[in-house]
């Protein structure tokens, strides 16, 4: 994720994502939002969720991880959650499977096929943009033609 969108969630929703600070040996949280850009809606609505269930205290549930899945889904690790924060982050998860990463439209699916978005959720959209199209513009021989005409000039 950039990283003007990543501020914003770690300026709004700074207690709840106060791991960014953290050592890398204890949470991976400092690593960033590990996703594309379409999901900063998502991670919105599920941050402001739980930040309203959240005490001020040291010991409150904090994420320690934003990630992908290898299922292309989102993934989430939470510290110390309770149930209903657990809930919310299910919730999440579940609705990144039809979520494009890369421009937050739905629906998406995850891709399958062999291109930048294999192993990613995308619109059909995002997937055609970004789908490497084979080179039907390759430039023709023409090596064959201009030594035909090479032996014309040592003919005469
Ligand atoms: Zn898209």
């Amino acid at each position: 994720m950039d990283s003007q969108k990543t501020n914003e969630l770690y300026e709004r929703f700074s207690h709840l994502y106060r791991e960014r600070l953290a050592p890398l040996e204890s949470s991976k949280m400092a690593w960033g939002f590990q996703c594309g850009d379409g999901w900063y809606n998502l991670i919105h609505k599920m941050s402001k969720r739980i930040t309203n269930l959240l005490n001020d205290d040291e010991s409150a549930p904090a994420i320690a991880e934003v990630s992908r899945n290898n299922d292309g889904t989102l993934y989430i690790t939470v510290r110390n959650p309770t149930l209903a924060i657990a809930d919310i982050v299910e919730t999440a998860k579940e609705q990144s499977r039809i979520i494009c990463e890369t421009c937050g439209y739905s629906p998406a699916f995850l891709r399958h096929q062999d291109g930048p978005q294999k192993g990613h959720v995308a619109c059909g959209r995002c997937a055609r943009h970004n789908a490497g199209r084979p080179n039907n513009k390759a430039p023709k021989r023409k090596s064959q033609r201009r030594r035909a005409s090479d032996i014309e000039v040592i003919k005469r």
